[in-house]
């Protein structure tokens, strides 16, 4: 079958992986407390009094909405094995069919116990897919449009959480079942097209030759970097580079996850869990998951669709500078001016809350965890310090997130190694998400500082800790770790804030400007 080399398109194919991810994030927020959902999952009975569907209880329904990050978690895990064996683009497609599984069983579900086995199907869908996107795209992508590409998987994860949400409330003023099973059923087209596309996609070249199908990999290079010409000098330095790692990594056995913990991994294991664990710990996800308790603690009342919906706007439009210019930006600047802005947002939020709120009157609130009353300008305040800290988030961790973790580590490890990452965000994704309520109840503009904190370490130990590897090539980054590898001359000593972003290098090589002698060095590496 014929595949297409446009490295864009095959990026937008890809992501919608990511935007599986997105509707994953907002499926049950809009939908939990209408009629049609309370009353078909009606565990606690009608009330004796109002006569109404009481629907789950609470535990029941912690259970029905952690059923889906639980399932991520093992997809993520399970991932990188499948990716290793059968390709990244195959398992995204085995993604994809199961989403659709997942989807079916969940718009047809007539009980809890299948609500929850379709979610837990589900999760483990976008656990694939969100580790093994990034992976597909920064294996194929050119070194100077690797961060955009990967970090456009962000912006379809915020807008399948905003889609989603429009969809859900949309329907949540339909009459009947309806109501939840149209988002639910809805939610498997892209699915569809995520796996008609990738027919017409290349598998990653990175991959092929490490399975020992190096024609392959060279006619997908030649295909997406080099406009068709086998001879170009990107396609040369391309694999070169990969003929290099592939046959250094050749005299290792297959890796297991333990291959992580060794002493020369372990650096970049913690480096990319890290990233994702620290993604978590912003806080973000309160502003996604929780932003009703915050808008209704500042008085914005019972409608709350206005602001939430700003909220979700403001999420996918500022993610576009990064994907314009993350690759100028580096990730370390990025990541670090995230880090400080988003402390600084926490910060006000926690002072204006401790300063300025009330404990409810009694009855003034539905949710314990609207545990504080805030009103006039210190609440504006805090409506639009919330805002600032996604517009903050939102151009800065959110991509980068995605972007970093597959640039860390050697061909043969990626795949797991990106696997255990976002299955850490998945773990703190879940765990943050039942964290999150009775810490508002109890802590009250506490678990504003808890997240201030969180920030200020991560802004240090990003700045230590983390290397840049905006521009450079995978093979390169690796010998940022390695001082055995080819090409650590340079960094031995190095310490993360002195590793520059290599941008004029990079797009150097892509336009074809190098000297003759390069040129025959980078043939005669070729042929070795
Ligand atoms: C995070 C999600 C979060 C989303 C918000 C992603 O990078 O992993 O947990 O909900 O960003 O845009």
């Amino acid at each position: 079958m014929k595949k297409i080399g446009n490295i864009y398109f095959i990026a937008a194919i890809a992501v919608i992986g990511g935007g599986l991810f997105g509707f994953d994030i907002s499926s049950m927020s809009a939908i939990i407390s209408t009629d049609p959902y309370l009353c078909q999952f009606n565990q606690q009975g009608n009330d004796p009094i109002t006569n109404k569907c009481r629907g789950p209880d609470s535990m029941v329904q912690g259970g029905i909405t952690a059923a889906m990050p639980g399932g991520s978690w093992l997809g993520a895990l399970v991932s990188g094995f499948i990716s290793d064996r059968i390709g990244r683009k195959t398992s995204i497609q085995i993604g994809s069919v199961i989403w659709i599984i997942g989807s079916i069983i969940c718009c047809a579900s007539v009980n809890i116990p299948m609500l929850i086995v379709g979610r837990i199907i589900n999760g483990f869908s976008v656990g694939i897919c969100s580790a093994q996107v990034p992976v597909y795209i920064t294996e194929i992508s050119p070194p100077s449009k690797r961060g955009r590409l990967v970090g456009m998987q962000q912006w379809a994860i915020t807008w399948g959480i905003m889609i989603m949400f429009f969809i859900c409330y949309g329907c949540s003023y339909i009459a009947g079942t309806a109501a939840f099973r149209i988002p639910w059923g809805l939610q498997m087209l892209p699915a569809v097209l995520l796996f008609l596309g990738l027919l017409f996609m290349p598998e990653s070249p990175r991959w092929l030759a490490r399975k020992d199908r190096w024609e392959e990999s060279k006619a997908v290079l030649s295909l997406v970097h080099g406009h068709g010409d086998p001879d170009s000098v990107l396609v040369s330095r391309e694999m070169a580079d990969i003929r290099e790692v592939v046959e250094f990594e050749r005299q290792n056995a297959d890796v297991t996850y333990l291959e992580l913990l060794k002493p020369n991994m372990i650096n970049r294991t913690h480096i990319g869990v890290f990233m994702q664990i620290w993604s978590q710990l912003t806080g973000m996800n309160v502003m996604m998951y929780y932003i009703t308790y915050v808008f209704t603690m500042a008085g914005l009342g019972e409608d709350v669709l206005l602001p939430s919906a700003i909220q979700f706007i403001i999420n996918v439009v500022l993610t576009v500078p990064a994907l314009i210019w993350m690759d100028a930006w580096g990730r370390r600047p990025t990541l670090l001016v995230g880090a400080f802005f988003m402390c600084l947002w926490m910060c006000i939020n926690a002072g204006l809350f401790a300063v300025y709120s009330r404990p409810p009157r009694p009855y003034e609130f539905p949710s314990p965890s609207e545990s504080m009353a805030i009103e006039g300008a210190p609440a504006k305040a805090v409506i639009a310090s919330t805002y600032l800290f996604v517009a903050s988030y939102a151009p800065t961790w959110g991509p980068v997130s995605w972007t970093y973790p597959p640039e860390l580590y050697p061909l043969r490890v990626r795949g797991k190694a990106v696997a255990l990452a976002t299955s850490a965000n998945w773990a703190f994704n879940f765990a943050l998400a039942w964290f999150v309520p009775p810490a508002f109840e109890k802590q009250t503009w506490k678990v504003y500082v808890i997240f201030a904190v969180f920030l200020f370490v991560m802004f240090w130990h990003v700045f230590f800790l983390f290397p840049e590897t905006a521009n450079k090539p995978l093979e390169e980054i690796v010998a940022i770790f390695d001082y055995s590898k080819p090409g650590s001359v340079k960094y031995i000593g190095t310490p993360a804030w002195k590793t520059g972003n290599t941008r004029r290098e990079a797009l150097r090589l892509e336009r074809g400007d190098i000297s003759a002698e390069e040129k025959i060095g980078l043939e005669h590496r070729d042929l070795k």
